[in-house]
């Protein structure tokens, strides 16, 4: 997002907290002035709120979730400052899957059958009713990790026993939602919203799984493409029928001012496209592949988003493929070491219609280290899925670091 609103006319300063090895290289288009990062956590909203005001920040861009789901947009309002994202009550569409599983039912948004439960034995008996098969969710925010996929009761009753009575994800597990398992193809859907008007984007493919062929542990996100071969434009028109349009009349029954990107996760079922679930924000590594082929000015589309004047703007897309593959420190997502050096991103970043974003990245002393799950998302554009995958990965070869791990298989279901 900082590299996209960086090329913007509009921006003459721009600060990231806390900000990452990468995003401190980044240059204004406009003054060729470097984005500066600060050293404030993105849920410290007293420091942040001070920051903006003593800066005279013109406009804050909330990337993550947890701060959207902490209100950072109600104090900023509160005080006075332009910030972009959901508010409070808004962001509970990603904060609280009971949320949005009650307003998906309520407005007739189809969604699998799903029931939501604070007690076990009624949790239990739902995920029997459906033998068993289904996925049992922790209803806050659980870093992506709250998501339990069970095959047979026996996993089904331990899932239940491990958020609800053990605690594993503490109080994001005090309520859970038990979806019936889904079959099919998964894909990500985006809106960028202000209220009245939704604006799709075209599609995205993540790929969830840490290793090649779905196997293996949820992450994150292991890597994506844009756009997919899965729904054709008119299909994508039905989706947004069946999806956005109820989604829109609910939020204005509800008085829910919806300012920012809507996320839905979709499964594309034989019984047609499923939500398994919304959030509040943009999607990472969702946004790598979104922000590489968008056309317009992202200042621009936010402040439109902000104002409520959407409706004026037309989102307008490069023809061409990006693909983003993502390299993980060895063991993610479970633990893995920081602090290992990283070498070929400067030949790496000189390849054509390329850009390596960085993620869990920082900077010691000349060097620049591993200091996260999810270290780079290593993205390419061009005329077609095949060659993008190919230059991306071809980037992919010019970077080491003990432990790199990454999938060798984005973007392989839709070749
Ligand atoms: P969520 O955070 O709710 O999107 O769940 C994380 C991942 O779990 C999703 O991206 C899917 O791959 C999988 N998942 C979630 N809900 C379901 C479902 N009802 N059926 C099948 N897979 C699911």
């Amino acid at each position: 997002m900082v590299w996209k609103l960086a090329q913007s006319p509009h921006a003459t300063q721009l600060w990231c907290a806390p900000g990452n090895a990468g995003i401190g290289l980044e240059r204004l288009a406009k003054n060729g002035s470097a984005v500066q990062c600060v050293n404030i956590g993105a849920e410290d909203l007293p420091k942040l709120l001070a920051f903006a005001k003593e800066n005279r920040v013109e406009l804050t861009v909330v990337g993550p979730d947890n701060p959207l789901a902490m209100g950072i947009v109600d104090l900023f309002k509160k005080n006075g400052l332009r910030i972009w994202g959901p508010n409070q009550k808004a962001a509970q569409f990603e904060s609280s899957k009971v949320f949005s599983q009650n307003f998906m039912a309520k407005y007739g948004i189809p969604t699998a059958k799903a029931g939501s439960f604070s007690d076990a034995a009624a949790a239990k008996k739902f995920a029997a009713s459906l033998g068993g098969k289904c996925v049992v969710k922790a209803a806050g925010l659980a870093l992506g990790k709250g998501v339990l996929i069970c095959q047979g009761t026996a996993e089904a009753d331990k899932a239940i026993d491990d958020i609800l009575v053990a605690k594993k994800f503490g109080a994001a597990g005090a309520d859970i939602v038990i979806q019936e398992f889904l079959e099919g193809m998964e894909i990500s859907l985006h809106a960028i919203c202000d209220g009245k008007t939704a604006k799709l984007f075209p599609t995205s493919q993540d790929h969830k799984r840490a290793e090649d062929g779905d196997k293996g542990l949820n992450t994150g996100g292991m890597g994506t493409y844009s756009p997919t071969p899965f729904l054709s434009d008119a299909e994508l028109t039905r989706v947004s029928n069946s999806i956005l349009k109820p989604w829109l009349r609910g939020c204005a029954e509800e008085k829910i001012d919806y300012c920012g990107i809507l996320y839905p996760g979709l499964m594309l079922t034989k019984a047609g496209p499923k939500v398994l679930e919304f959030n509040a924000r943009f999607g990472d590594p969702e946004t790598q592949v979104y922000l590489t082929r968008l056309e317009n000015d992202l200042v621009e589309l936010l402040n439109a988003s902000v104002d409520g004047t959407l409706d004026k703007h037309v989102l307008r897309w490069n023809p061409a493929v990006s693909v983003c593959v993502v390299m993980a420190s060895g063991g993610y997502p479970e633990s893995y070491p920081k602090g290992k050096v990283i070498s070929g991103l400067d030949e790496a970043g000189k390849l054509p219609d390329t850009k390596v974003f960085h993620a869990g990245t920082a900077r010691n002393g000349d060097q620049i280290v591993t200091s996260g799950g999810r270290v780079l998302g290593v993205t390419a554009w061009r005329a077609d899925l095949r060659a993008a995958r190919d230059a991306a990965y071809a980037a992919v070869s010019r970077i080491q670091f003990d432990g790199a791990h990454y999938r060798r298989d984005i973007g392989a279901k839709a070749l």
